[in-house]
């Protein structure tokens, strides 16, 4: 069960990042020695993309935006709309380039030439119509969903598994026909402090957001019984024609921004749910983009489970990779990484910390059940009421 796959890879990836976070820049290249390593390099097609036009970006922005990062550019210094995303030169054509290989991504899934493609810099879903902000400039996201649309590719499921919510694709498209799921941490405070079951679109969107709130320290059984027993339903009942995977791995274990505590092995299963999913509703289309992830040892190792999925390579991979890591579960105690952060404030004394959850690191013994209620009001309250026009019931 599988397709054509692409990977979408822009220069600029090389490049200097979007975020504070100056390790997780090396991400990309560090994730394409490990594809090349692994030999997935040999399936998929690598496809350098061009920047996106203004024409491209304005489908989800106002010029008058456009212009005013156009311009802080030139500057070359200074910070958007938070502190945690500043401007540099060459930050214009780096943002550009993330929308770019997502169009390009678009483009080849629309024409048939690829079933499943991925874009590793695209997924800045914290960028609002007009606020670039969480290390988003412009949503790439959101400016997918309108060409897709425009492609006529009307019914288009958006589901993001970042850690944290979806909150500017939301925004953008709350009166857009598009499903968005996103699954993430959320206490009302964590950044950006959306997410609730609550918020579930407006106009020709009403119902079509589904916020699936998780308490800090979720871990891979509450997160995958919450996952299974809300999203492929959802996708049955509202039936793509496209599936774009926000595959944000800043959920993992390891990561030094958010407190859920997955592993490399739940990944890997909404890797293959995902897959499944697009295969079983959506001819096969899927785009998936990288989002979130600050490790770049976990990032690379996440992709490689990701596209050796969409190749069918899983089971080669799996005896390539060192150790057992694929079957490795999430801990049971927050990981070190984590822990040594907290304990050194000033590792944390940057504009970023917004994005980082800084509560005491004392495990929530509660949280399963926490998401347990969580499923079970989505399950019984809020998802009859909202697809009940997709035939969900
Ligand atoms: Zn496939
Ligand atoms: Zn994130």
């Amino acid at each position: 069960m599988s397709g054509a796959v692409s990977l979408v890879y822009h220069p600029l990836y090389d490049g200097r990042g979007f975020s504070p976070v100056t390790r997780s820049w090396g991400r990309y290249r560090e994730a394409r020695e490990l594809f090349s390593k692994l030999g997935i390099d040999r399936s998929i097609t690598t496809i350098e993309p061009p920047l996106a036009t203004i024409d491209e970006l304005t489908l989800a922005h106002p010029l008058r935006f456009v212009e005013r990062i156009r311009s802080l550019d030139a500057v070359g210094t200074g910070v958007f709309d938070t502190p945690d995303t500043v401007a540099w030169p060459g930050v214009f054509d780096r943002a550009r380039a993330a929308v770019g290989a997502t169009m390009e991504a678009v483009r080849l899934v629309t024409n048939g030439v690829s079933s499943h493609v991925f874009n590793p810099g695209g997924g800045l879903h914290h960028a609002f119509a007009e606020r670039a902000r969480g290390f988003c400039i412009f949503n790439d996201l959101a400016i997918a969903v309108r060409a897709l649309s425009q492609a006529g590719l009307e019914r288009v499921a958006i589901i993001d598994v970042d850690g944290h919510h979806g909150d500017g694709t939301q925004e953008i498209l709350y009166d857009h026909g598009a499903l968005h799921i996103s699954l993430h941490q959320y206490d009302g405070r964590f950044f950006p402090g959306t997410g609730s079951v609550d918020e579930t679109g407006w106009g020709a969107g009403h119902g079509l957001t589904l916020n699936i709130p998780l308490p800090r320290h979720t871990g891979e059984e509450a997160y995958l019984d919450a996952f299974r027993s809300i999203v492929p339903a959802a996708i049955r009942a509202y039936s793509p024609q496209v599936i774009v995977l926000n595959f944000g791995v800043d959920g993992h274990h390891d990561d030094p921004l958010v407190k859920l505590r997955l592993g490399i092995r739940t990944y890997r299963f909404l890797a293959i749910a995902c897959h499944e999913l697009a295969h079983e509703v959506a001819n096969g289309r899927m785009i998936v983009t990288g989002s979130g992830g600050y490790d770049p040892g976990v990032v690379s190792r996440c992709w490689s489970v990701l596209l050796a999925t969409l190749t069918g390579q899983l089971s080669e991979v799996h005896g390539l990779l060192p150790g057992s890591f694929l079957n490795a579960p999430s801990p049971d105690v927050t990981s070190k990484a984590i822990l040594d952060a907290i304990g050194d404030a000033n590792a944390w004394n940057h504009p970023f910390g917004c994005l980082q959850d800084r509560h005491n690191p004392v495990p929530d013994p509660n949280a399963g059940a926490i998401t347990a209620t969580t499923v079970h009001r989505i399950i019984n309250g809020v998802l009859p009421l909202r697809l009940t026009k997709f035939g969900f019931a």
